[in-house]
């Protein structure tokens, strides 16, 4: 079990935004209405994350840290079959087994929760404990336990940028949930969480780039796309800049980039990047989902349908202010 837990850290905790993107997760799973993250040291000193979601039931606290004791299901097609954003059942015992972990929770508001304590797998704290509901979840000094992993993590600089991507991406597939992102004692992020997308993007690129942008809409019988983009472009925006959500999941997508570029071609110089955030909604049988812990790919059953689709819908988007 313990050697078990270690094994699967290796897979689902690659570095400290890995961690991150499995705490808002479940934040998000519990329902979660505000999400307030803390980081020091790149999230290899701490990553902290409170949520006001559903709280863990206190007898049931032991059994979330357990591994697969949770798993919901098995492959990745079914990945977008479900509500929830976790299934695997395996990032809490996976993060407990390198790190210092310390979770406090509350499934009432009756302030009666329970804390766990965890040091490498092992349990050091479980007992009663005063808790509004909701959890609240601190991880300490990740990879202090297996020093070969520990080598391979980059500046403190690198690691928060990775942070930040997570919260950004998070936040943006989210605009109805209020974010907070604190570095080292300084705040980077607070989104309004009033379900209003151009004031997620303000708060994340600043005012001038979200006002720059244009609101997309198209139907088709298969899919639904909504969302922003940019419109003069800025020339500072790069490929980082474009999120594509499907489902409401942040993902990768060559087949969604390019004819958003490609749309975009005939008014921008070829190394110019919009600002984006495309959101497509489709039945889940048209997806084919390669599920890595720390990145989700996703092909697309009609592909050249899809791609037509959206370079339509952004080419008709644009079409109506440009030319
Ligand atoms: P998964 O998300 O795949 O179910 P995890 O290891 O991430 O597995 O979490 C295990 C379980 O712990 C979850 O299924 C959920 O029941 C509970 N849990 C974890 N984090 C939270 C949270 N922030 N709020 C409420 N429940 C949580
Ligand atoms: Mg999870």
């Amino acid at each position: 079990e313990h050697l078990a837990n270690q094994i699967a850290a290796g897979e689902v905790v690659e570095r400290p935004a890995s961690v991150l993107k499995e705490l808002i997760e479940n934040a998000v799973d519990a329902g979660a209405k505000t999400i307030d993250v803390t980081a020091e040291e790149g999230g290899l000193g701490l990553i902290r994350i409170a949520d006001d979601g559903a709280g863990i039931q206190p007898d049931d606290l032991l059994t979330a840290f357990q591994r697969h004791a949770t798993s919901k299901i098995v492959t990745g097609k079914d990945l977008f079959q479900i509500a929830t954003l976790g299934f695997r059942g395996e990032a809490l015992p996976s993060i407990a087994a390198v790190a210092k972990v310390r979770c406090v929770s509350a499934a009432d508001g009756d302030g009666l929760g329970r804390v766990l304590e965890m040091e490498g797998g092992a349990v050091k704290k479980h007992e009663d404990a005063a808790s509004p509901q909701g959890t609240d979840m601190s991880v300490r000094e990740l990879f202090y336990n297996t020093p070969a992993r520990l080598k391979y993590m980059r500046t403190i600089q690198t690691e928060l940028s990775h942070l930040s991507d997570v919260v950004y991406r998070q936040a943006l597939a989210r605009p109805d949930i209020a974010f907070a992102f604190a570095h080292n004692g300084t705040t980077l992020l607070r989104t309004p969480g009033n379900g209003d997308l151009r004031q997620v993007v303000a708060a994340i690129y600043g005012t001038a780039a979200a006002k720059a942008m244009l609101p997309i809409q198209a139907e088709h019988p298969d899919y639904t796309l909504s969302g922003l983009t940019a419109m003069p472009v800025e020339t500072r925006a790069n490929r980082n800049g474009i999120t594509i959500l499907v489902n409401g999941r942040y993902v990768r997508s060559a087949a969604v980039v390019q004819p958003l570029l490609q749309a975009y071609h005939t008014l921008l110089p070829i190394n110019r990047y919009p600002l984006s955030v495309l959101s497509l909604r489709m039945h889940p049988s048209l997806l084919d989902v390669n599920v890595h812990p720390a990145k989700l790919e996703v092909r697309f059953s009609k592909e050249t349908e899809l791609r037509a689709f959206v370079e339509d819908a952004v080419r008709r988007t644009l079409g109506e202010r440009a030319y």
